[in-house]
């Protein structure tokens, strides 16, 4: 039995408006207060509502988290967010390389890698999301790709800058599709990242390092999910939409 403390997100990606965002963000607060939940939660509204939820989160253990950061501080860079805009309302943790910002905005490894410099630098949780795609898994090269995303995504990063970091294990095929990898073969491909993360950045920083499986939780898989040695919390989508169902995975959370 690991140390590790469970660590439950919900990505909210592109839905919610200000008012939405606030009444869901009340509702989880509102939903934890009874206590009784060892798990360490997150919520990943979109930028427009990230400062108001802050707002209404305050004194709430819940952290708020960006889906996504440019790596730039700040200048010409029209449409973006910094770290430093993340941290300055309230950010504590932000999404990186989501599959659809990989498959839809054709993000990139070394942008990805730069995005993890840059939040761990301002102080901010990286949530480095990696995983294949159905054709690669049916290819065989489900820890190829894994693992080199995983790789590119820390490349010439010093394991003492990385204590914070949180790995995103989310199988592309299982994304808002109702598909889930089962529980032996989620636990199979993160136990292989742990391995790679003992011999590129140690064995200290892979053990106590959470990985976090997504794809399709619910209340109804995600104890077992999490129940895995080497799952440590899960990132939601579409169950992360409304309390009833993020709620329940929170408290499944060991
Ligand atoms: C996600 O967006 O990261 C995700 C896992 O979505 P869903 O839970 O809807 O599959």
């Amino acid at each position: 039995m690991s140390d590790r403390r469970a660590f439950v997100a919900g990505n909210w990606k592109l839905h919610n408006t200000v008012p939405e965002a606030l009444a869901l963000g009340r509702a989880l607060r509102n939903g934890l207060l009874g206590g009784g939940v060892s798990a360490e939660v997150a919520i990943a509204p979109v930028a427009t509502a990230l400062y108001p939820v802050a707002k209404a989160l305050e004194g709430s253990p819940i952290k708020l988290c960006a889906q996504n950061v440019h790596y730039e501080e700040q200048g010409a860079f029209t449409g973006e967010l910094s770290p430093r805009l993340l941290a300055d309302v309230g950010c504590t943790h932000c999404i990186v390389g989501h599959s659809e910002r990989r498959q839809l905005f054709g993000e990139k490894d070394e942008g990805i890698r730069r995005k993890v410099e840059a939040l761990l630098e301002r102080g901010l949780v990286p949530i480095l999301c990696v995983g294949e795609t159905l054709e690669e898994r049916e290819a065989g090269a489900t820890e190829r790709i894994v693992l080199g995303q995983l790789d590119a995504g820390l490349s010439g990063l010093e394991p003492a800058t990385l204590g914070t970091l949180i790995v995103a294990y989310e199988p592309v095929w299982a994304i808002g599709t109702g598909r889930t990898a089962s529980p032996a073969d989620a636990q199979d491909v993160h136990a292989a990242i742990r391995t790679r993360l003992g011999e590129t950045k140690g064995r200290a920083l892979a053990d106590g390092l959470r990985i976090l499986y997504g794809g399709s939780v619910k209340p109804s898989n995600a104890a077992e999910l999490m129940g895995q040695p080497d799952i440590d919390g899960a990132l939601v989508g579409g169950a992360s939409l409304s309390a009833e169902t993020f709620l329940p995975i929170v408290q499944a959370a060991r």
